[in-house]
């Protein structure tokens, strides 16, 4: 795990200033909208201001087991982040294991190294401070972002801070929101295949997974239920594999869809409800909302569109994705029920060459890697890149 390199105590100075977009949340899809607005220039020709923040330093703390189509690193450029590649995923299920050979192939990365990567494609500038809130704009249609270093201003805002959706009203909270629980362990140890456990008896609700990413492999449970605790699970899946269960992490994960717009505010990823139900996979969708909010908010800049209608028009394009949402989502509430000959037989079906192929295209035509714009042929040595303090890839 990276080692802890935020600023505390008298090293956190007050901060304050207008910008032309604050983006908060610099993981997957604060950076994904940050990227998307690189060398961006308002409409009088200046160079537009555009400030991330977030409560650590870049890449710090890692939110996931960060697992992900491997065409979506391509795709952004962020293939040097690689651990390691799985062109088929092993489905355990009571008792059975059943090989899916999969049409593109899944990727393990460094989290800390993606992040870095992403950093270099934005040119915006970078400060660490803990949001906290927003206050409603002013006439000038300033919106004021309120951090633990100061008060800030600008016309547009994303929220990409995660389930807890900072700058929307208080209130959503497990166990009564729509957010399953998920637990992992990061053992030292290495392995070569992508796994996944269906298995009333390891979690009634949910799935087991183990992730070997070079020199560790990251098990974890999820559970659907928020109100089924997930360490027993966990753990015991770990000692299955014979694993000691080291360098814990958890969080909540959404599995509803939320609006992606509220007020003058645009939210992108685990805020917006972006994970997949079923899956939880929530990482291609933070770079593809991410993406989208990015474009909308640069045409605002631009002077291309007003405020309003691009907060509609992103608000409408992930709302176009409600179908294929709702869709795993039913499947996430069906599959716990089924009984386990059932199951197993539906996985065997599944695991046909032609199912396989045709279910995994579908699955990542929902959030699909050709919507993101290519990556600067040149990466350079980039003014956040070098205020986060991170190494050259
Ligand atoms: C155990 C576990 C394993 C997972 N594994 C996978 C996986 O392998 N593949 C996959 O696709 N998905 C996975 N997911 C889901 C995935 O992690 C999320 O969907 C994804 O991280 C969402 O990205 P995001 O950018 O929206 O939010 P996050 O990655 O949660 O980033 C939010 C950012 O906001 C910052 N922040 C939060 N609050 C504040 C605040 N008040 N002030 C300032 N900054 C703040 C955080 O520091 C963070 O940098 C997993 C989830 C869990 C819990």
């Amino acid at each position: 795990m990276p080692s802890k390199r935020t600023k505390r105590g008298v090293a956190r100075t007050p901060i304050d200033g207008d910008y032309d977009v604050i983006v908060c949340g610099a993981s997957f899809a604060g950076l994904a909208t940050a990227r998307e607005l690189a060398g961006m220039r308002r409409s009088d020709g200046d160079s537009a201001r555009v400030l991330i923040l977030d409560r650590y330093e870049i890449g710090e703390r890692q939110t996931s087991a960060c697992a992900t189509p491997e065409p979506w690193l391509d795709a952004l450029g962020l293939r040097q982040s690689m651990l390691q590649s799985f062109d088929e995923l092993v489905l355990h299920t009571y008792g059975k294991a059943i090989r899916l050979e999969l049409p593109w192939s899944f990727a393990t990365f460094d989290y800390r190294l993606l992040c870095s990567l992403l950093a270099e494609q934005c040119d915006a500038e970078f400060e660490t401070a803990t949001v906290t809130g927003t206050q409603a704009p002013g006439r000038d249609g300033l919106v004021t972002i309120e951090t633990d270093r100061g008060d800030l201003r600008a016309p547009l805002l994303v929220d990409a801070l995660g389930w807890r959706r900072v700058l929307g009203p208080k209130g959503y909270q497990p166990p009564e929101a729509p957010l399953s629980r998920g637990l992992e362990v990061h053992p030292h140890g290495s392995g070569d295949a992508l796994e996944v456990w269906v298995d009333r008896s390891l979690i009634p609700a949910g799935y087991g997974w183990s992730f070997p990413a070079k020199e560790e492999v990251r098990v974890g449970v999820g559970s659907f239920d928020p109100r089924t605790h997930v360490r027993r699970p966990t753990v015991a899946l770990a000692e299955t594999a014979n694993r000691p269960a080291d360098g814990y992490q958890g969080n909540w994960i959404p599995h509803q869809l939320r609006n992606a717009t509220e007020g003058e505010i645009f939210f992108a990823g685990d805020s917006a409800g972006h994970c997949l139900p079923l899956t939880a996979e929530g990482i291609r969708t933070a770079f593809y909302f991410g993406i989208a909010a990015g474009r909308e908010i640069r045409r605002v800049v631009e002077g291309r569109a007003t405020r309003a209608t691009s907060l509609r028009r992103y608000a409408a394009f992930s709302a176009a994705h409600d179908r294929q949402f709702r869709m795993l989502l039913d499947l996430q509430r069906l599959v716990p029920h089924l009984p386990p000959w059932l199951m197993a037989t539906a996985a065997r079906a599944a695991g046909g060459r032609k199912f396989t192929q045709w279910s995994f295209n579908r699955y990542l035509n929902a959030a699909h890697p050709s919507f993101a714009s290519p990556a600067p042929r040149k990466q350079r040595a980039h003014p956040l890149h070098r205020a986060a303090g991170l190494a050259k890839a």
